[in-house]
């Protein structure tokens, strides 16, 4: 039997390369198609002389012609630090770059699986959040370019779905976190660990009582894993873990857990930051049988771990 071909757009990045480490293990031919933004070949490297591991280096917001039977779509930047600095790149990421992957998946039947995220509830009015609301999003602030590039992602999904009969699976991510996160990633869990083992301080936007729920990226990818192993299932199913904590609360975590001196700094919150968010997983549960093993303060362990290993290169 041959392996199945699998593509993972965004590859070389935070989850993408996770998730191929899952597929290559499990002796998936897996193409991994990155164009290096965010993403690194430190992150794929260890693949490379593996005989069902390619890399291309390719934008996804060109067409690209390939012959695979499941595609994890990723490309997309995930920390507001790097998806603002080009916004106009980050729609055409999640607008073009998602229509030829579904006209791929289209062309050979493929399985299709979209990344998508807990922005698409934006600032949400309902709290936890359960996929049959609709969201809070600006059309037109900072973060639209990602919120709502994500959203027409989704409605991409669902036409391609409905009009050409596309295998879809749309799965929103919840914050995750883990090793291979980039020091200058910008994201809230890899900022304050940083700081930390910098001896820099951590800087808190706004008061510190806004609040996430954070995945440990081996959760995720399970959870990614089973999502496009279902069958008659097109989602959308909220993927996170429901433990909720304020920024605040999280600072102190971090500075307990890398006996860091660091202090706390407090800064403006920006522009539409979400005041909360938590995922409600009952239907992850329910269909797919899955739910977060790895709790905060155990998931971020191998986190510091990682981020001493690279600050002491
Ligand atoms: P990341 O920034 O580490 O990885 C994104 C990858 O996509 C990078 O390797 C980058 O180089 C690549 N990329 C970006 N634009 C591209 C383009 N035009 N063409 C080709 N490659 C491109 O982010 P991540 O945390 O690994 O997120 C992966 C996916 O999961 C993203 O789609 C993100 O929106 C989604 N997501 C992540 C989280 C999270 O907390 N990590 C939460 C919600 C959604
Ligand atoms: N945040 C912070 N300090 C940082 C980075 C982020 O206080 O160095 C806050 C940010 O304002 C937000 C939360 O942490 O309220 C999570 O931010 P992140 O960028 O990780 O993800 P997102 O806002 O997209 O959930």
């Amino acid at each position: 039997m041959t392996a199945e071909r699998v593509l993972v757009t965004g590859g070389a990045g935070f989850l993408g390369s996770h998730l191929c480490d899952s597929l290559v293990a499990d002796g998936a031919d897996v193409l991994c198609l990155d164009n290096f933004y965010t993403g690194g070949k430190a992150n794929i490297r260890h693949h490379l002389c593996q005989n069902n591991f390619e890399i291309i280096r390719h934008d996804l917001v060109e067409p690209i012609l390939l012959e695979v039977d499941k595609i994890y779509n990723l490309a997309c930047p995930a920390s507001p630090v790097h998806y603002q600095n080009n916004p106009v790149k980050t729609v055409k990421t999640n607008v073009m770059g998602t229509i030829n992957m579904l006209g791929l998946a289209k062309r050979v039947k493929a399985r299709i699986l979209q990344a998508s995220t807990s922005e698409v509830y934006g600032d949400p009015s309902e709290h936890p959040q359960r996929e049959s609301y609709w969201g809070n999003v600006n059309p037109i602030g900072p973060r639209s370019c990602y919120d709502e590039g994500k959203r027409v992602a989704e409605t991409l999904c669902m036409d391609y779905h409905r009009q050409n009969g596309v295998d879809v699976r749309i799965i929103r991510i919840f914050n995750t976190y883990g090793p291979r996160m980039a020091v200058a990633d910008g994201r809230v869990v890899s900022n304050f660990i940083v700081s930390a083992l910098q001896g820099e301080p951590l800087k808190v936007y706004g008061d510190g009582s806004q609040t996430r729920s954070f995945c440990h990226v081996s959760d995720m990818v399970r959870g990614m894993r089973a999502m496009m192993e279902t069958d008659n299932f097109t989602g959308p199913v909220n993927i996170g873990n429901p433990a909720e904590f304020t920024i605040g609360e999280l600072a102190g975590i971090v500075l307990r857990l890398t006996g860091s001196k660091s202090r706390v700094e407090h800064l403006p919150l920006p522009k539409d930051d979400p005041v909360r968010r938590r995922p409600d997983i009952s239907l992850a549960r329910e269909k797919l049988g899955w739910e977060p093993r790895v709790p905060l303060e155990e998931g971020l362990k191998d986190t510091i771990a990682y981020f001493r290993s690279v600050l002491t290169v």
